[in-house]
């Protein structure tokens, strides 16, 4: 089975080839990051354009580079939500044409879906498994105990945990996205200042992180009043510890309330490195096997949402020429 996926839904237009949900034959990816930083973060407007300029050369690229003619293809995957409309609409119009004009099956993707699938490109899953997933607009523990199923467990009430690092770097001066510079600039300093973490009730899966991001942001002020150096790598440093323990944390909690046989790591937050070491070392003290994709499948791209889409074409699930994009998809049950 070979399927073309096709993801739109933020600001890197990515189509790829991947066979029997696992084998990766292509993997494009054009990214608009740098159109984007001169804003300071994602103009859907810009982005949409951005797209629709790409979406063609990106999709030819990927069936070049897998050496896959349209004919060879069983289905063609594409994100149809959540994200930017306008975004969305990008990847589901040329899937949809795609589709119509070779005649070929169409399935959608839920993002997220896509998100915990980057994990099946590297190990078959175990079930039941839990998976923490932390990217740009998502903070969600998520129980699946088949192939394609989503429970979630808990999830941010208020910012997502990218969400929080790119906040808090904006704050600290640092260029857009402020993830990976967060990242950077903590292995520079020390974690000496003691910002909150947002445990909430006793047992919840639930995560916030406007606590932290606001305590972060009041000491900014507050040192600046005083006229003081602020010592950015320890404020990178302290921060990024507040965040990964309570992720770490309650990661572990749920695989193990569950009885999880895996711990996946999903979204572009699983780029950090200090998340991957504190959750390399909590899974190995509790004896849990965890999967953390590379880097390149952690933030968005579109061998994720082929192998997802995998699942959902094996299920039989079918989408029909009046597919939308669906801003704000909801994923799985309870
Ligand atoms: P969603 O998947 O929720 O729709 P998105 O697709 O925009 O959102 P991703 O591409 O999965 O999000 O991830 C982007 C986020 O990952 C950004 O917030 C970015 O700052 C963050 N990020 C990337 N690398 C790192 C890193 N090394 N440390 C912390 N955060 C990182
Ligand atoms: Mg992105
Ligand atoms: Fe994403």
């Amino acid at each position: 089975v070979i399927i073309l996926g096709v993801e739109t839904s933020c600001d890197e237009t990515a189509a790829s080839v991947v066979r029997d949900g696992r084998e990766i034959l292509s993997n494009e990816v054009a990214s608009q990051m740098e159109i984007h930083k001169r804003f300071g973060g994602v103009v859907p407007e810009v982005a949409s354009r951005r797209h629709v300029e790409h979406i063609t050369i990106v999709i030819e690229e990927a069936l070049k580079k897998a050496n896959v003619s349209p004919d060879q293809l069983s289905a063609i995957a594409v994100t149809k939500g959540p994200g930017l409309v306008g975004a969305l609409l990008v990847g589901v119009s040329a899937a949809k044409a795609m589709a119509y004009a070779h005649q070929i099956p169409l399935v959608g993707v839920h993002h997220i879906a896509g998100h915990i699938y980057a994990n099946r490109l590297i190990t078959e899953f175990q079930f039941p498994n839990v998976t923490l997933v932390v990217s740009g607009g998502h903070t969600e523990l998520i129980l699946m105990k088949e192939h394609g199923e989503y429970h979630i467990l808990g999830e941010t009430r208020d910012d997502a945990a990218g969400e929080a690092y790119d906040k808090v770097a904006r704050a600290l001066g640092l260029p857009y996205p402020g993830g990976p510079q967060i990242d950077r600039l903590a292995k520079e300093g020390e974690a000496t200042i003691d910002f909150p973490r947002a445990w909430l009730e006793a047992g919840s899966y639930d995560f916030s992180f406007s606590g932290l991001k606001s305590a972060v942001l009041n000491y900014l002020n507050q040192a600046s009043q005083r006229g003081e150096v602020i010592p950015k790598p320890d404020v990178a440093a302290s921060f990024q510890e507040s965040v990964v323990e309570v992720l770490v944390t309650k990661t572990v909690h749920a695989a193990q309330a569950y009885g999880a046989k895996q711990v996946l790591l999903a979204g572009g937050v699983a780029c950090n490195s200090r998340l991957r070491e504190e959750m390399k070392q909590a899974c190995a003290e509790q004896g849990l096997p965890l999967v953390i994709p590379p880097a390149y499948l952690c933030t968005d791209n579109a061998a994720m949402i082929a192998a997802a889409g995998y699942i959902e074409y094996l299920k039989g699930n079918r989408e029909q020429m009046d597919l939308n994009a669906h801003p704000g998809l909801m994923l799985g049950g309870t």
